[in-house]
């Protein structure tokens, strides 16, 4: 397995300084992605790899050790000459992510996730129509339950939730659930007592595609088709926000011009094109000929919509992720068709558009990832 260091991004305008805690951190933290991405290895290869001394390397694993993060799995099985080396690795189990998916419109999801990013439980409850504090009050209420069932430390609380939301997991706005300036992350930490992560669910679902996804670039945006239609994006493995935290509001970009009424009061937004429950209404009643010139349809919209984009970011991988039997097939064939009619072969020859791999739990493995990167910085 190769091992690809975490890309370190530095701003253009610093406005802090860096503290010898930092630094600790920052290495603590090479030292964990270093095993994260590349499994078992002895001190001395980490060494090798990090690029820190093999004072501090053993230092480092030391603390690790002492807080249960890291264990000693023995010695290298292969023959080799000289002393047999220790392989240090991450315990798997040495603590738990609570994570959280509020985007469905019918029931809230939970689950218990791992350090390899596999769910142990899962657990849902429905929202009833629930909004507001009411709503609020059911996610605390699932957070807590998965806590105990845990049996274990928490790592923190990883949540994925429909809205507009800012970097300290503050909703500013999310229509459905009734949420206006709600402080969740400030909510539900002070119901845990443990650190608390939000991102919007189609950036969580960036990030679980990026983590644990097999996802092989540092560029990448996430298509999430539903009731609605969102996208995430990495870029140089940067989750982007943007200036207002909308970044990836694809879904009521104008597509169609005259269109169809949109929920946003518009008409032609990519979403009466391919939200899910309208692309079904369509296909009702049709010929499998008919069925697969609508569904090409749609994703000729959706390349035309994303030309620009892939163009303006030279992204290299589009991750669809929804129902598998709308999307992959005529639908993904002619996105990516499309994509390449209206782009420099540069830009479009190597981009893949295909489905995602981690289905119905993305959004709860990408708030696991909310929480990997902002506990142990490692993703
Ligand atoms: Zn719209």
């Amino acid at each position: 397995m190769t091992i690809s260091r975490v890309p370190h991004q530095r701003p253009l305008r610093p406005t802090t300084k860096a503290l010898p805690e930092d630094t600790r951190r920052h290495n603590r933290s090479l030292v964990l992605q270093s095993l994260f991405r590349g499994g078992p290895m002895s001190r001395a290869d980490l060494a090798r790899l990090t690029g820190l001394t093999r004072v501090t390397t053993s230092d480092l694993v030391a603390e690790l050790m002492a807080a249960d993060l890291l264990v000693d799995l023995g010695t290298r099985t292969e023959s080799r000459v000289g002393k047999p080396a220790t392989l240090v690795g991450i315990r798997p189990d040495a603590t738990t992510i609570v994570s959280l998916d509020l985007s469905d419109s019918q029931h809230l999801r939970g689950g218990l996730v791992d350090l390899t990013g596999t769910i142990t439980e899962h657990r849902s409850i429905a929202w009833e129509g629930r909004t507001g504090a009411d709503a609020l009050e059911l996610v605390c209420d699932l957070a807590r339950t998965l806590a105990d069932d845990a049996g274990r430390q928490v790592l923190g609380v990883g949540v994925g939730s429909p809205g507009i939301i800012n970097r300290h997991g503050v909703v500013l706005d999310a229509p459905n659930l009734g949420w206006h300036d709600l402080d969740l992350a400030g909510e539900l930490a002070s119901a845990l007592g443990v650190g608390v992560h939000v991102a919007n669910d189609a950036n969580a679902s960036a990030l679980g595609e990026h983590t644990f996804g097999g996802s092989t670039g540092h560029g990448l945006l996430v298509i999430t088709v539903g009731q609605g239609v969102g996208a995430g994006l990495l870029l140089d493995g940067n989750l982007l926000l943007g200036d207002h935290f909308a970044a990836g509001e694809i879904g009521h970009v104008m597509v169609v011009d005259p269109g169809e009424p949109c929920a946003c009061g518009r008409t032609g937004c990519l979403e009466t094109v391919l939200a899910a429950p309208l692309l079904r209404r369509r296909l009702e009643g049709t010929t499998p000929a008919e069925a697969r010139r609508v569904l090409a349809a749609a994703g000729r919209r959706l390349g035309s919509a994303l030309a620009p984009v892939v163009s303006t970011l030279n992204l290299g991988e589009i991750v669809l992720s929804g129902p598998a039997d709308l999307l992959d097939g005529p639908l993904r064939a002619a996105t990516v068709a499309e994509l390449r009619r209206r782009t420099m072969p540069v830009v479009a020859d190597d981009v893949t558009v295909r489905l995602s791999v981690l289905g119905d739990d993305l959004v709860l493995t990408g708030a696991a990832v909310l929480v990997l990167t902002g506990e142990l910085g490692v993703s």
